[in-house]
């Protein structure tokens, strides 16, 4: 079972499913040359897939092109079953920094063949994911500013101002789909400048005020 922690609070959160977007910023489905979306696009990440702060992703031996996305990882605090846009941040119980680790040349692949994308974004590593801090401590969870730097180059340099589909939106929006539960976890999409990792590279992935990250790539 893997769990992850409030910072400052006893309370520890089994991780259960992890809903994540796609396409969720204009900029970055752009790059990939995708259409931008008229609802969220949903994947889902087994929590098997999680790794933490210092640990290791290790890219499947069937990839040649591996990627990094930073994102904002919202932790659900309590169960929510199509919950209004007004009351979706009330089953917000903290924030995170999650890396959305994809092996582009397999999602491609599947893509084009109109098939589903797990083997490509769920295998074990995939989603290294920080400690929560306290949702009450995030005043506006969108002007976060994401980063992600590989061996200590800026890749990526985002804002959660930047989002399609809002946090509220996202939430009201999953839970009429799949019921929230305690544990659960929503990864909210990645601002443009996603890029290639090779073993033996380090990522430093941060949000100010509510996580960081350093994983190595093997
Ligand atoms: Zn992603």
């Amino acid at each position: 079972m893997v769990s992850r922690q409030i910072i400052g609070t006893n309370r520890q959160f089994n991780i259960g499913k992890i809903i994540c977007l796609a396409r969720n910023y204009a900029e970055h489905a752009k790059e990939l040359g995708n259409e931008t979306p008229a609802a969220p696009v949903l994947f889902m990440k087994p929590a098997s897939s999680v790794i933490g702060d210092g640990d290791t992703t290790v890219i499947p031996a069937y990839s040649q092109e591996c990627h990094y996305e930073v994102e904002l990882a919202l932790l659900i605090g309590s169960a929510a079953c199509s919950v209004s846009v007004d009351r979706a941040r009330e089953h917000v119980v903290g924030y995170g920094v999650a890396i959305d680790m994809t092996l582009r040349d397999i999602q491609n692949q599947l893509k084009a063949n109109g098939l589903p994308w797990e083997i490509a974004k769920g295998y074990d590593t995939a989603c290294p994911l920080s400690d929560f801090v306290p949702a009450a401590t995030v005043a506006d969870p969108h002007t976060l500013n994401l980063k992600l730097a590989v061996n200590g180059e800026l890749r990526q340099d985002g804002c959660t101002s930047d989002m399609i589909n809002r946090i509220p939106e996202i939430i009201a929006h999953i839970s009429a789909i799949f019921t929230l539960e305690p544990g659960d976890v929503i990864l909210t999409g990645t601002p443009a400048g996603v890029g290639r990792v090779q073993p033996g590279d380090i990522m430093e992935a941060d949000i100010a005020s509510v996580g960081h990250l350093t994983i190595s790539v093997a």
